[in-house]
């Protein structure tokens, strides 16, 4: 029985310390470090020759999913802010250190003219596009919406919904038949919190676009599905994304009594990335510890 991993114990399965960060936060400073995968992701060539963009690819889910597909063989653009530029580097440094190709475009994706240049910029370093995932994402918890501002509504909805309908726009032209998008929806596109209005509706709305994107490039060849996170352990829920009194208990809720740690939901873009799941289009899969999303 040695050869079994209790899916219990896996990962780290205490509670959090409050350690709040000036969004979007640093991975680097957390308390325990999120696990991406660095030491333990194995890659059997793939995404040999694919050409990947990851927005927020320098933490959390994104890294998670970068580090995969470099270690698959595919050559790796990532974005993130300027703010980020030791995550960042880190990665980089991981994917460089074993001979596979990253490129770090830092810059604001709640700006449309950015958009377009990632995308170009992406496409001119990498020699093409064919695998896009718009991770990118913003949260901040509020309990009163007679508090929630504009700016706040705003923000979020262009860093989560329009940024990534502005670069699906721009790579799509770019795109071949075998190309795939995967978008990061959430357990809130279907159990939204009573502190995420702005941010839950923005979930939402990714999983509504993946679902109508996938008709609309079906006959292009190109394939769109989304991954529904649960409580994940990333810097979006120290610097803003929980509140102070919800952080400790941090995934405790969850059928597996812990927070998923991103290494936990690589293999799944790798997967919606990869030709295993040529017959897979308009699909939402669920890595949320066992919470429902249906
Ligand atoms: P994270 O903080 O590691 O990643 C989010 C990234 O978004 C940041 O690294 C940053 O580079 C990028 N970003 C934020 N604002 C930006 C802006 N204006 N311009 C450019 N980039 C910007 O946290 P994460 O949890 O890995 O988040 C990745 C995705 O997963 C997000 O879309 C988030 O909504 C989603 N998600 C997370 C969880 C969770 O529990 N952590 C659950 C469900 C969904
Ligand atoms: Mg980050």
């Amino acid at each position: 029985m040695s050869h079994l991993t209790n899916p219990l114990k896996k990962y780290y399965d205490g509670g959090y310390e409050w350690q709040p960060q000036k969004a979007p936060g640093v991975q680097a400073k957390m308390h325990p470090l999120p696990d991406c995968g660095e030491k333990t992701y194995r890659g059997t060539g793939k995404l040999k020759g694919r050409k990947a963009l990851i927005t927020g690819g320098d933490s959390g889910i994104g890294r998670a999913a970068a580090i995969a597909f470099a270690r698959e063989g595919a050559d790796i653009a990532i974005s993130y802010l300027p703010f980020e530029e030791e995550d960042a580097q880190e990665v980089k440094h991981i994917i460089e250190h074993e001979d596979g190709k990253a490129i770090l475009i830092p810059g604001d994706v709640s700006d449309e003219n950015f958009c377009k240049e990632l995308i170009k910029t992406a496409i001119s370093e990498l020699g093409g596009l064919d695998i896009l995932v718009p991770n990118a994402g913003t949260q901040t918890a509020n309990k009163d919406i007679t508090t929630l501002t504009t700016e706040q509504i705003l923000y979020t909805y262009s860093v989560n919904v329009f940024g990534m309908m502005w670069l699906v726009r721009e790579a799509v032209p770019h795109m071949h038949p075998g190309s795939t998008i995967i978008t990061t929806t959430s357990i809130q596109a279907y159990q939204p919190s009573e502190d995420l209005l702005d941010y839950a509706g923005t979930k939402a709305a990714i999983r509504a676009f993946t679902q109508a994107a996938a008709k609309q490039f079906a006959p292009k060849g190109i394939r769109v599905n989304g991954v529904a996170p649960g409580p994940i352990w990333t810097p979006l829920q120290i610097c803003g994304g929980q509140l102070k009194e919800k952080l400790p208990e941090f995934g405790q809720d969850t059928l597996l009594k812990r927070a998923g740690q991103p290494a936990e939901l690589a293999d799944v873009y790798v997967y919606l990335a990869s030709e295993a799941s040529s017959y897979v289009t308009g699909a939402i899969y669920a890595i949320t510890g066992g919470m429902l999303t249906a």
